[in-house]
């Protein structure tokens, strides 16, 4: 085992000798692990992580941040059902899209999801995200039950009902 030392702080780390062309750094589970192609010498290694201890530093603490996660509340779930009703009340009588069941999960990796039969799933962190934001969300998972993909015609779709939505879409992506 090794250490860098970075803003006052010890940062261990491993090397692991491979069969690669390439040396590069791994961070998984607040473990670093260096992987080095065999003929590398220790020193250049050393080097190089040493190099890279700002960087190390910055994903580890983002991975701290991620695991960091906040605790729903049945009165987030309440918040959100409310907030739900109205947009999709609005969106459902605009568009003339509508899903077979709309529900709030806390599911991790998407904000919304659309099935094959036409249930719609909206995710419970949206609770602390601004109407329009919401509003978003549920415009596209509607458009999903006309276009199961991403293609051209499905954004145009979105674009119709939300014009602006490309700059609410970064918004979501940013301060996720
Ligand atoms: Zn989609």
């Amino acid at each position: 085992m090794k250490v860098i030392n970075y803003n006052g702080q010890q940062i261990e780390y491993h090397i692991e000798y491979k069969k690669i062309k390439n040396l590069y750094i791994q961070i998984k589970d607040k473990n670093v692990l260096v992987k080095a192609p065999k003929f590398l010498k220790e020193k250049y290694i050393d080097d190089f992580v040493n190099k890279k201890a700002k960087w190390i530093w910055t994903k580890l603490n983002e991975e701290k941040q991620n695991q960091i996660e906040k605790d729903y509340t049945e009165e987030d779930y309440k918040k959100l059902e409310v907030k739900l009703n109205q947009i999709c009340n609005k969106l459902i009588n605009t568009t003339k899209l509508v899903p077979n069941k709309i529900r709030i999960r806390n599911i991790k990796y998407a904000w919304g999801t659309c099935s094959a039969n036409k249930n719609i799933t909206i995710n419970l962190k949206l609770v602390d995200k601004a109407d329009e934001e919401i509003e978003y969300v549920v415009l596209h998972e509607l458009c999903h039950l006309k276009y199961m993909n991403h293609s051209k015609k499905f954004w145009e779709l979105v674009e119709k009902y939300m014009p602006n939505y490309k700059e609410i879409r970064k918004k979501l992506k940013h301060n996720r």
